[in-house]
């Protein structure tokens, strides 16, 4: 859904001022740039949305498809989301529009600083602070890092996070999203009554894969779980550890077999019987056709986007708890201000002070928003009471700073 199709649906829920509606319907800046690789050309864009509550943060996505109308979605949800768990930092996201499976190893490095060289001036530790996305990885951050760091002449590591340790990465980056997303999921179970821990995830990548671990680790059970080329269940419980052992070997899921193991389709899996559905794969996965045959109670969007509106509704009416992707996946931006944190500071902190603070974020904003949903007798699903709740965070900031 793009930001303006959400906005139309949340605005009429909050009574906002023209000037608030203003603030929140544009975005502060928008960079474009055309780059140069040798003969080819792409398009690279990189909006802030908003900065009112500190810098703009957001990944840079490398995509074919990849558009100002959708940099620009991106990178206001991400204003959202920074705000979900009150991180100092407003919202931004970049991207080129290229398939980088073309382009050669040495191109894609060069294009990476085409991308530094022109956003440059633009972007800093202070200003906005990238970090990776779809198909954006820790090298080509490093590479980012070099580029900045030339232009600038010193050393700043903060102007970009997602980066390997060795330059000033931060340790549990790799599976924040995931662990952040397991501290919401346990904090609302313990909210509900009789949610049981059968789970099901949908895209057993790199979020879906730690989430299953983690959840396994804490008694869970995984009963099915999918990747692009298919999907399998096993009522008693899949092997995680194998099934990781299988794509570590570029194979799919739906290659995995044993005792009570069954193939299923892409489409069987998201209504197999569960408590908890995980989409972990692409939007719009969960749509008004398939909404109302999800038998989980609670549905946690490590995906950006899995559920669109309509589907939102039926979920809601069936009472069914979708804990929303700018809540459910903000565990990856949060590590990644704690990166930025420690490349400020110089302090580096071990993983279990990162994942004692990242619990702590993470169970304030459910608690916060559980407060709100319960106070309004569940008036709003709990997407919009999210939603509603971090649109405030930015308008506060917006109010003090005399834009609204
Ligand atoms: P990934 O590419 O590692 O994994 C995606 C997985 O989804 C792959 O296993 C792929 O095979 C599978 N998939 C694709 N199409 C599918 C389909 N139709 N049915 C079932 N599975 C399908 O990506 P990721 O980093 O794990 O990200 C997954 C989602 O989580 C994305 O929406 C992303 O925006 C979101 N997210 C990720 C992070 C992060 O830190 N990784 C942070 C925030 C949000």
């Amino acid at each position: 859904m793009s930001y303006k199709q959400f906005l139309d649906k949340v605005l009429p829920l909050m009574s906002l001022s023209e000037k608030e509606v203003a603030v929140l319907s544009s975005p502060e800046h928008v960079h474009h740039a055309k780059l140069s690789v040798g003969d080819k050309k792409f398009d690279a864009w990189r909006v802030q949305y908003s900065r009112a509550r500190g810098p703009s943060k957001g990944g840079i996505r490398y995509h074919p498809e990849v558009n100002e109308e959708e940099v620009t979605s991106l990178a206001f949800w991400m204003s959202l989301k920074c705000a979900v768990t009150d991180l100092p930092l407003g919202g931004g996201k970049g991207g080129i529009s290229v398939n980088p499976k073309e382009l050669s190893v040495s191109e894609l490095e060069e294009l990476s600083r085409a991308y530094i060289r022109a956003f440059g001036d633009f972007i800093g530790p202070n200003k906005d602070i990238p970090a990776p996305d779809v198909y954006t990885t820790p090298q080509i951050m490093a590479w980012m890092l070099d580029e900045y760091e030339k232009h600038v002449g010193h050393h700043a590591p903060g102007v970009i996070t997602g980066k390997p340790l060795e330059v000033g990465g931060s340790k549990v980056r790799g599976i924040a999203t995931a662990l952040g997303g397991v501290y919401v999921l346990e904090a609302a179970i313990s909210k509900l009554s009789n949610v049981g821990k059968r789970v099901v995830i949908q895209g057993f990548g790199n979020a879906g894969m730690t989430a299953a671990k983690l959840l396994v680790a804490r008694g869970f059970v995984v009963v099915g779980a999918s990747d692009s080329r298919g999907a399998v269940a096993c009522a008693s419980g899949l092997d995680v550890e194998a099934l990781c052992l299988l794509k570590g070997e570029k194979k799919s899921v739906s290659e995995f077999s044993g005792e009570g193991v069954k193939v299923l389709s892409n489409s069987e899996l998201l209504e197999l019987d569960c408590d908890i559905l995980v989409p972990a794969a692409l939007e719009d996965s969960i749509t008004e056709s398939n909404a109302g045959a999800v038998k989980a109670k609670v549905v946690l969007e490590l995906a950006n986007g899995p559920t669109n509106a309509a589907a939102d509704d039926i979920l809601h009416n069936a009472g069914v708890l979708v804990l929303p992707d700018i809540l459910a996946n903000a565990g990856g931006v949060t590590v990644s201000c704690f990166e930025w944190v420690q490349n400020r500071s110089g302090d580096y902190w071990e993983s279990d002070v990162i994942e004692a603070k990242l619990r702590k974020k993470m169970e304030t904003a459910f608690s916060e928003i559980w407060g709100l949903y319960s106070a309004a007798d569940k008036k709003h699903d709990f997407r919009m009471t999210t939603y509603m709740y971090s649109i405030k965070k930015v308008l506060a900031a917006s109010h003090l700073r005399g834009k609204c």
